[in-house]
């Protein structure tokens, strides 16, 4: 029998790659230009998922209109010098 993962899936989204959601980052808007890494997990407002790899972090910067888009931000300006 498939042994399924525990809890919530979730995508990380710099490579599609699938994850329970303990073992992905989030990351929100902090509201002050700043998208940070949630390390509570508890922080408000919408947040993506990203895997921890440094490549996928460059791919998240590289294409920061993206990101924007997922973390409805668009026209937004922000920062992401924590991660
Ligand atoms: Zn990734």
């Amino acid at each position: 029998m498939k042994k399924f993962p525990h809890g919530p899936v979730r995508t990380c989204l710099g490579c599609g790659q699938k994850k329970v959601k303990q073992e992905l980052i989030r990351l929100v808007y902090d509201g002050q230009n700043e998208v940070i890494v949630d390390t509570s997990r508890r922080l408000p407002g919408r947040g993506v998922y990203w895997c921890g790899a440094d490549d996928c972090a460059a791919r998240l910067k590289k294409n920061i209109k993206r990101l924007a888009w997922a973390l409805r931000l668009q026209g937004t300006h922000f920062n992401c010098k924590s991660w």
